[in-house]
């Protein structure tokens, strides 16, 4: 009954560290090169499952070394990989980054297995989702499955939860079917139309959501914390001062976090908090679900 479904990506980040990016037709020595397990949907189902939650997973992979590695690597942090199926054509999703000496990325992404996560894939789940008690949702599989995974979950009483990453225009009609939106600035922007910098823009933007028809909204401004609205009450809360070395999967880990305590059925403010402990903890190391703590660690933090 308290079980959580992700739908969402697989991602092969194969990652190159290099002095500068590469200019036009230049050819380019970097330090290292690793291939790394990542994806939205991946990186936010073992966070929720690293830190307590009972999650199942609805994925596509490629039929290949490196989809099979990343599969066996999901089952081993406890989710049920029992929807995670093979596309026997296409290839796992793949992200190709460079990150430079002064640590900024540059990324170019291929959807790959992830873009034949089709509506009729995610109608063959809907057991699954009308078992589970949250729904949790990101935008690197095609809009239509979304919006389908979204609508199946409603018609059966799931609670629907949006992280609307990447930043990608979404209909009123998706929107509608929201119980619980996380954007990031970014996206909270792109989908209100307000640029959101501080509380009082946060609290607009908020307002935007509550008419589109969602209930609650938690909007996250990095360092500063998230912005929580439920249409009565809204505040800031503030997350925690670490040294941030790589900010990468922090809002992947805050989305797992932040449901795999409330379902364990921490109020509120406990969960939240648990949430920034959690996303605070994975941006002081580098990578994506290799920076994702486990709940023992996060509640020894938080003592
Ligand atoms: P995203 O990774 O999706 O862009 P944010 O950058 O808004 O999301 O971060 C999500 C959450 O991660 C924040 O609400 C906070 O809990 C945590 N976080 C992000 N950056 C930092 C930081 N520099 N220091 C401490 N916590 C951070």
């Amino acid at each position: 009954m308290n079980r959580l479904v992700v739908l969402g990506s697989v991602n092969a980040d194969h990652v190159l560290r290099v002095p500068h990016f590469p200019r036009p037709g230049e050819t380019l020595t970097g330090h290292s090169y690793q291939v790394v397990p990542g994806g939205k949907g991946a990186n936010q189902a073992v966070a929720a499952a690293r830190l307590g939650a009972e999650v199942s997973f609805i994925a596509r992979i490629g039929d290949d070394a490196i989809g099979q590695q990343m599969k066996a690597g999901f089952a081993k942090d406890g989710i049920d990989v029992s929807a995670v199926e093979l596309d026997e054509r296409l290839p796992t999703g793949i992200a190709i980054i460079y990150v430079s000496d002064e640590g900024e990325n540059s990324i170019g992404i291929s959807a790959e297995a992830n873009g034949a996560l089709s509506p009729a894939v995610v109608k063959v789940h809907e057991t699954m989702i009308a078992d589970a008690h949250t729904l949790l949702l990101q935008l690197e599989v095609p809009l239509e499955s979304v919006q389908e995974a979204a609508r199946l979950a409603r018609s059966h009483g799931t609670r629907v939860v949006l992280n609307p990453a990447p930043a990608r225009p979404l209909s009123a009609e998706l929107l509608g079917l929201v119980d619980l939106i996380t954007p990031n600035q970014t996206e909270a922007e792109l989908l209100t139309g307000i640029k959101v910098t501080d509380e009082a823009s946060a609290r607009e933007a908020a307002k935007r959501f509550h008419e589109m028809g969602i209930t609650d909204v938690m909007i996250t401004l990095g360092s500063q914390g998230v912005y929580c609205s439920n249409g009565k009450q809204q505040q800031l809360i503030p997350g925690f001062r670490v040294k941030a070395v790589d900010t990468t999967a922090a809002g992947d880990t805050f989305n797992g976090a932040l449901l795999a305590a409330e379902l364990a059925g921490a109020d509120f403010h406990d969960a939240v908090r648990f949430a920034h402990g959690a996303a605070a903890l994975s941006v002081t190391r580098f990578g994506a679900q290799s920076s994702i703590p486990g709940k023992q660690e996060v509640d020894a933090f938080l003592q």
